[in-house]
């Protein structure tokens, strides 16, 4: 051995009991709450599972009011009616409290699920004291130890980095439950996926979300050449609204860019799709298309933007060849959003590295291999971080793939609470209620040249469903979604 080793066991031995001895504390550990990062439907639904529980906890929420994402897109209707969107906890919180439940089969909008479900969750006397609002969660750490160092982190609180109204606080934790969403950091418009300084140049004329054309922000959009950038249901409603601003204001032009070669992927699982809105949306963009009321541009990916004077031209390709489109005059890009990994820097997670979701998440959902946006029922033991007690959920869970919905965050919650506070048999019975959409197709996995390199997934029905729709079994023989 030699001289630089002999000299460090001793330190070593004394560094590690050292170590022991100052941070094996598991009675003070286990008095300190259990912290919630984003007041969506995931967090809230999870704040009730821990208050059902009996189980201390804090939440931080970004904005200053709840769900602040959601706000963002309130005039938006949903595709899931009410059944699919209250999770059981947060109902039996609010029922005994004296809440009436809307109607199971309508249709809220964003902001009608924030009205009438949300915040009453929000203000439940055991919930209310427990939110920080405008409280920005900026980084997460083990108190006293850096991510490298492995001795003894289980039995460490977790610190919490928050920006409170500017100001920085920390708040310590024994257990994490990140539901921040991914909607506040959308994707650009470029293919490549990068912010390019031509698309940051254009911030005034790009809008990233879906602006109320109609309402609030019609004078923006009326009678202009706008460019929807995108294909998944945040296009398809721009899409659907900025038509309905032209019956009102004909001279306004659409013209849509997706990436996909077959408007069919886009249009989804129409009449056998279980969610009726959601198989509706497709039939009415595709009626959009027939009567001519929109310019489609099919695999066409963005490569730069350029003004001149005040209107914007995208260049790219399409099909192998050079692409142009000019006159544009606002863009509103729908291609998506990406997790905040940043503030989970010091702490040990395993993302996987596509499409930035919890890791055994991805092969249910990997949109190169599923078209069909419906997953089997998981929980906690595939929710699971290296990092003790670190579990993230909800959209985010999901990283970049589109197709998370809050029934499956209600579950994912329900599951983590319950292990959180050893309930162990409750943790791993994961049953989920989700209607399918009705894609079940086959279709040709193409390489970015458009080049076919392999089939999607066959179909979406893996689990065993039984007649109330429960899953009962999850498949055994197929990676697809179900
Ligand atoms: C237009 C549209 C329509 C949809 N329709 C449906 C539907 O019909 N049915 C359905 O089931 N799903 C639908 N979805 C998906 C659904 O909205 C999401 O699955 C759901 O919102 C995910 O909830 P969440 O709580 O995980 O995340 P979010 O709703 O995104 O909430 C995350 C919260 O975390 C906060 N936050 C973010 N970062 C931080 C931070 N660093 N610190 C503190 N707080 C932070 C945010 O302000 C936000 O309030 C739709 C989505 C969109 C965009």
């Amino acid at each position: 051995m030699s001289d630089c080793c002999s000299t460090n066991v001793n330190q070593v031995t004394f560094m590690r009991r050292d170590e022991i001895k100052a941070r094996q504390l598991p009675n003070e550990l286990n008095q300190l709450p259990v912290a919630v990062i984003g007041g969506g439907p995931v967090g809230m639904a999870a704040a009730a599972h821990l208050v059902v529980k009996g189980e201390p906890f804090i939440l931080f929420e970004a904005g200053n009011e709840i769900a602040g994402n959601i706000a963002n897109w309130s005039h938006v209707r949903l595709f899931s009616p009410w059944q699919y969107n209250i999770d059981k906890a947060a109902k039996s919180l609010l029922e005994a409290s004296g809440w009436t439940a809307p109607n199971d089969d309508v249709l809220p909008t964003g902001g009608e699920l924030i009205e009438q479900y949300l915040r009453p969750v929000s203000q439940l006397v055991q919930i209310q004291p427990h939110i920080h609002y405008n409280a920005k969660v900026i980084a997460i750490s083990r108190k006293g130890l850096s991510k490298v160092k492995t001795l003894g982190r289980d039995k460490l609180p977790f610190v919490i980095h928050v920006e409170v109204n500017g100001d920085r606080k920390t708040f310590e934790a024994k257990a994490i439950i990140d539901a921040s969403g991914t909607w506040s950091q959308p994707n650009p418009a470029n293919s490549e996926g990068v912010w390019t300084s031509d698309e940051l140049a254009l911030s005034d004329q790009i809008t990233y979300g879906i602006p109320d054309v109609t309402g609030k922000h019609k004078d923006q959009f009326k009678g202009k050449r706008v460019l929807v950038v995108g294909s998944g249901h945040s296009a398809i409603n721009s899409l659907l609204d900025l038509e309905r601003l032209k019956e009102e204001a004909p001279e306004t032009e659409i013209v849509w860019i997706i990436r996909k070669a077959n408007l069919r992927d886009v249009y989804g699982g129409q009449e056998n799709d279980s969610l009726q809105e959601r198989g509706t949306l497709g039939i009415r963009i595709e009626k959009m298309v027939e009567n001519g009321n929109v310019e489609v541009y099919t695999s066409f990916n963005i490569d730069t933007f350029s003004k001149n004077e005040n209107t914007i031209s995208v260049e790219g390709h399409q099909y192998g060849k050079i692409a142009r489109i000019d006159g544009i005059q606002e863009i509103i890009s729908n291609t998506g959003s990406r997790p905040d990994l940043d503030f989970l820097r010091e702490v040990r997670t395993d993302i996987e590295s596509s499409i930035e979701s919890v890791h055994s998440l991805a092969p249910l959902i990997d949109p190169n291999i599923h078209s069909c946006g419906t997953v089997r029922p998981h929980g906690e033991k595939e929710l699971r971080q290296p990092e003790h007690n670190l579990y993230i959920v909800g959209a985010k869970s999901y990283g970049r793939a589109p197709t998370s919905l809050m029934a499956t965050g209600y579950e994912q919650v329900r599951s983590v609470v319950a292990a959180l506070t050893g309930d162990w048999e409750a943790a791993t019975k994961v049953e989920l209620d989700l209607p399918e959409t009705g894609v079940c197709s086959t279709g040709n996995l193409l390489n970015s040249s458009n080049v076919v390199v392999g089939k999607t997934a066959e179909c979406c029905g893996g689990a065993v469903l039984n007649e109330k729709r429960v899953s009962v079994s999850a498949p055994t023989n197929s990676s697809c979604c179900s």
